[in-house]
């Protein structure tokens, strides 16, 4: 049997029309709308196709946008009061520093500067201990680990007291989307194991999973028999393995052996089109909740 394949660019769109919804009656209501800013240091190819995409996201759903590009020898004091400058303007509700930054400007001075109001990517430690605590304190999820639970929620998977295994436990995803799982309320409230490189059994623990979520970066790490049969996979895994000759684009995979691991599993995210089209949408997600918060309609 094959399995429902979740797919991430399908419940963009889907989102992404409810985020544009409500970005027009704000504006029709309170005639704001929400104001995102991305702050890009330096000319990295990587980063500006990422920042290429987040504008056009951005603009689809009716944000202000702005681009802010800087030169890679900007130093870190001018980074500092650009910042200070987007933190005192009302009209910005989202600040998006794209990293990697220059070795000359010291990456966490430069985010922790980020108003955590406006930190719409939620790595202020001030973010990070409101998701701890979870609940109502809770105001901008990490990107990705939020459209990790977006897709388990809208694919319909049962997640209250659901065996959740997380594979891998860096601070951008798998540490998060623990914690988010295991909080009480809708989307979560399942039992939550993190398996990392010094866990004995890998195996056993991913074996027992009702809803596995593996963002280790090792392509073809997990084996379809860890995968319990029926379970849920998200695959969060992106690793370039080559080149597309005829396209010269790069071939991409995820973390789990997606060909067998689909005869196993109820439910699974491919790579790409699974998790990789959630992350810039729930940035979106997260600046119009900034605008909310503000307009104390949240
Ligand atoms: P990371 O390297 O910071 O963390 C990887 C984690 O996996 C570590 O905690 C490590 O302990 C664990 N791990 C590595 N090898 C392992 C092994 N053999 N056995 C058990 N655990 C192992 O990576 P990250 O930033 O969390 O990203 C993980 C993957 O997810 C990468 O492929 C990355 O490209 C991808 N990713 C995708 C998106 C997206 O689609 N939007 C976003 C972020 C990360």
């Amino acid at each position: 049997m094959s399995a429902k394949l979740i797919m991430g660019t399908e419940i963009r769109e889907e989102i992404l029309k409810e985020i544009k919804r409500e970005v027009d009656e704000i504006k029709a209501k309170h005639g704001v709308v929400p104001g995102l800013v991305t702050i890009l240091v330096g000319e990295n190819p990587a980063s500006i196709s990422y920042v290429t995409l987040k504008i056009k996201t951005a603009h689809q759903v009716g944000f202000k946008e702005i681009q802010d590009s800087q030169p890679v020898d900007i130093s870190e004091a001018a980074l500092l009061a650009l910042i200070d400058k987007y933190n005192k303007d009302d009209s910005i509700n989202g600040i998006l520093v794209q990293l990697p930054l220059p070795k000359h400007v010291d990456e966490k001075k430069v985010l922790n500067a980020i108003d955590p109001d406006k930190d719409v990517d939620g790595f202020h430690p001030v973010n990070v201990g409101r998701l701890m605590i979870g609940g109502a304190e809770v105001k901008f999820p990490p990107c990705t680990p939020a459209g990790i639970q977006e897709l388990i929620v809208r694919s319909g998977t049962k997640t209250s007291g659901a065996e959740v295994v997380v594979v891998g436990r860096s601070n951008i995803v798998g540490k998060p989307i623990a914690n988010m799982m295991l909080q009480k309320g809708p989307g979560a409230d399942s039992t939550v194991t993190i398996v990392h490189t010094r866990t004995k059994d890998l195996a056993f623990h991913c074996k027992r999973a009702d809803i596995l979520i593996v963002a280790a970066g090792v392509p073809g790490l997990v084996k379809p028999e860890w995968i319990k049969p029926g379970a849920c996979v998200i695959d969060v895994g992106v690793n370039r393995i080559g080149v597309n000759e005829k396209t010269g684009k790069a071939i991409l995979r995820g973390d789990v052996d997606f060909d067998a691991a689909k005869e196993i599993a109820g439910s699974i995210t491919p790579v790409p089109g699974g998790v990789g089209p959630m992350t810039i949408t729930m940035l979106m997600k997260n600046t119009l909740k900034s605008l909310k918060f503000k307009l104390g309609i949240a």
